[in-house]
């Protein structure tokens, strides 16, 4: 009995000298000489994994030839039925798309399509930043694809040399 009033009692205390808003105050002055928990985002970004799946992208060949040999093995993995493309065949008797599409609306970001593609030519890049207004701005073209890979074709390149160990 004694006890639970002596408990009561330096709660009293507690709430008589204010002690939880100098305990407050106390970590906040604490904090303002420590090293800071947040980014000043958009100026600063925090490190992303290679793993990352971001925007797509459609990867060329360093002599400029696209990588797609329209398998469609992206098109049959991927899950949420986001990839459409069309073939035909090029004067050498090899593939090539005439039309890829992606909606990016319906995406999952999975990584099927990374991971079914067997030259590496569909990738998620590490962009994060493709937000849009609008619905439009994001059912993507193989132009706009293309546009991707050649913009961010340094990092996919440093990502995927990292992940090679582990695929
Ligand atoms: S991106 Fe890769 S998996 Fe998809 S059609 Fe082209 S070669 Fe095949």
């Amino acid at each position: 009995m004694k006890t639970i009033y002596k408990k009561l009692f330096y709660k009293r205390l507690k709430i008589l000298f204010l002690f939880e808003v100098f305990r407050g105050m106390f970590f906040a002055f604490k904090n303002i000489f420590d090293s800071k928990a947040t980014l000043n985002y958009p100026f600063e970004k925090g490190p992303l994994s290679s793993r990352f799946r971001g925007e797509h992208a459609l990867r060329r060949y360093r002599t400029g030839e696209e990588r797609c040999i329209a398998c469609k093995s992206c098109e049959v993995v991927c899950p949420a039925l986001a990839i459409t493309i069309d073939s035909s065949m090029r004067e050498n008797g090899s593939r090539q798309t005439d039309r890829y599409d992606i909606d990016m609306t319906k995406r999952i970001y999975c990584g099927l399509c990374q991971e079914a593609c067997p030259v590496d030519a569909i990738v998620e890049g590490p962009n994060f930043e493709y937000s849009s207004l609008t619905h439009d701005e994001l059912l993507y073209d193989k132009r706009k694809l293309l546009s991707n890979g050649d913009k961010w074709e340094t990092e996919i390149f440093a990502n995927l040399q990292k992940e090679s160990l582990f695929r």
